[in-house]
């Protein structure tokens, strides 16, 4: 028998198969399992690291989290970019490989710890110039290898390969695993042992998985080559070539992030804009940015497209802004929720110690679990006609997130006799917290291919992620109200995590209660 295949995909042979699926596919797999392992480990530790060993105060540590964050969801729009048009995405990956591997080193010289106090504290200087610059190098590496690894996924399987969702969703396990895997692990090391080795750690395995992805590249079957490799080596300027612009290119985006991870920005007059504070540059690139996909989104809706594609289209920006706010709540984890774990929390499970950043564990554990119980509902959701429509699954999204944020109020509102509150409150909140992303994260993903016209997919996709960064920046900023003076006691803490989680939990609802009340609407506007 024949099978015509588009001429893109590969016939892949079928020698060239692990358990009826590509081999390339678990290439991929471990290649982004230990990038996650390396980002969300180090992730776990920042917070603690920045305020215990550099002494920073509780708003600089969310700021810079937020804002680091932030710039590393925002970045693959450039370095999806980069590959589609010149690079590729198979040297893509391998140099944000590269650049990821010195980052995370770079994150493990830490360093004297700060002399002083927090708030009159005395820093190593150079150690915290070192780690922005290993922030930056993290952001950049993450921009070019994330969105590539994952269309490196999506070009394994033909376009009707019916294995091509149970492809993603085992790549998507692979992000939650190393996210899971790494909490535990480099977060013991960390904690236990100093730092830099936690940071160490993450760089090592970074570098194995490149090694893997270098090792593994004839499994990719050329699909991740660059889509004019004469134009790539061609030179563009001084005998350099476009391919060595480009990385050069990189590296003075690096030392460009290094900077604006570090800029503060007084507004003068406008400032009461921003509560009177001052603003990082992050926020006011966000701003611009967020402006100017808004203007090139409505250019988009008056170039003539259909009636039908035009109500597609702003369901689909209407989620996309939702999701900023979703994520907002959410990255909350890895700020507010670490530092609640770490000074208010009895964290003691079945005779198991965890410290701080160990819990955010039970975030990626979840996703591991839910993850396969969610692919098997929605079908049997809509043969029953009962498949929320996508604002309702939204809707719940929100919802989910604001009760697991209500479900850690009440903890920290009612701690027990020895004054701490029971780790098993914080797996609770983390359980709903992930209903709440299984009904959005991956319904978003999907969300943005069905429902966006052909030719802008590729915006979209990266608008979606470019409001993830929007979340990310927001969830900084909200974790500033969690901010909390060092001599504070531990009730003290409490009664400001509850007051703080309480406002979040209503913030969810809220938007939740409002994004149901507009469904109906929004539904109609796709209406065929
Ligand atoms: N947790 C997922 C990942 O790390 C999705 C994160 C997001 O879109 N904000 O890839």
């Amino acid at each position: 028998m024949t099978t015509t295949v588009p001429a893109t995909v590969p016939a892949l042979s079928t020698q060239d198969q692990f358990l009826g699926h590509p081999k390339g596919l678990y290439v991929c797999f471990l290649t982004e399992m230990w990038e996650r392992f390396a980002f969300y480990g180090m992730k776990a530790l920042l917070f603690l690291y920045l305020t215990k060993h550099h002494l920073f105060t509780d708003t600089n540590g969310y700021l810079l989290l937020g804002t680091y964050a932030g710039l590393a969801y925002a970045l693959p729009l450039l370095g999806g970019l980069l590959a589609d048009r010149y690079l590729g995405m198979r040297k893509a990956v391998v140099f944000g490989g590269i650049l990821l591997v010195l980052g995370q080193l770079g994150m493990a010289y830490t360093g004297h710890a700060a002399s002083g106090t927090v708030g009159n504290a005395v820093p190593d200087g150079f150690a915290v110039q070192i780690m922005y610059a290993s922030l930056a190098l993290i952001g950049v590496g993450v921009g070019f290898l994330k969105p590539n690894i994952s269309t490196i996924v999506g070009r394994l399987y033909s376009d009707t390969d019916p294995r091509r969702d149970s492809g993603f969703t085992i790549f998507y396990m692979g992000i939650n695993v190393g996210a899971w895997l790494s909490s535990i692990i480099v977060g013991y090391i960390g904690i236990e042992f100093g730092w830099g080795y936690g940071f160490g750690l993450s760089g090592v395995m970074m570098a194995l998985g490149l090694v893997q992805f270098v090792l593994g590249r004839r499994h990719l079957h050329g699909q991740a080559e660059p889509a004019d490799p004469a134009l790539l080596k061609a030179p563009l300027f001084a005998g350099i070539s476009r391919e060595w612009a480009i990385y050069l290119g990189g590296m003075v985006m690096v030392v460009a992030v290094w900077q604006v991870l570090q800029t503060r920005i007084d507004l003068g007059p406008l400032s009461a804009l921003a509560g009177g504070h001052e603003v990082t540059l992050t926020e006011v690139i966000a701003v611009i940015l967020g402006a100017a996909l808004y203007v090139w989104f409505a250019r988009l809706l008056l170039s003539g497209i259909s009636a039908r594609d035009k109500g597609r289209m702003i369901m689909l920006m209407m989620l996309i802004t939702v999701s900023a706010l979703f994520w907002g709540l959410y990255e909350q984890t890895y700020g507010p929720w670490v530092a609640m774990a770490d000074r208010t929390m009895d964290l003691t499970t079945f005779g198991i110690t965890w410290n701080g950043p160990q819990t955010t564990n039970f975030g990626a554990l979840f996703v591991i679990m839910l993850a396969p119980v969610f692919a098997w509902l929605w079908p049997r959701l809509d043969k029953l006609g009962l498949n929320p429509s996508y604002p309702g699954k939204f809707a719940w999204g929100l919802v989910f997130c604001g009760l697991a944020f209500g479900i850690l109020a009440f903890s920290a509102a009612n701690p027990g006799a020895d004054g701490k509150v029971s780790l098993w409150w914080m797996i609770l909140a983390y359980f709903v917290l992930v209903l709440g992303e299984m009904v959005l994260s991956p319904i978003g993903l999907s969300a943005v291919t069905s429902l966006s016209i052909p030719r802008a997919v590729g915006m979209m996709m990266g608008a979606w992620f470019l409001f993830s960064a929007f979340g990310e920046i927001i969830a900084g900023r909200l974790g500033t109200w969690a901010a909390i003076p060092p001599e504070a006691s531990v009730a003290d803490a409490l009664a400001t995590y509850a007051d703080v989680f309480t406002k979040m939990m209503w913030i969810g609802l809220a938007a939740g209660a409002l994004l149901f009340l507009a469904t109906p609407l929004l539904k109609r506007l796709t209406r065929e």
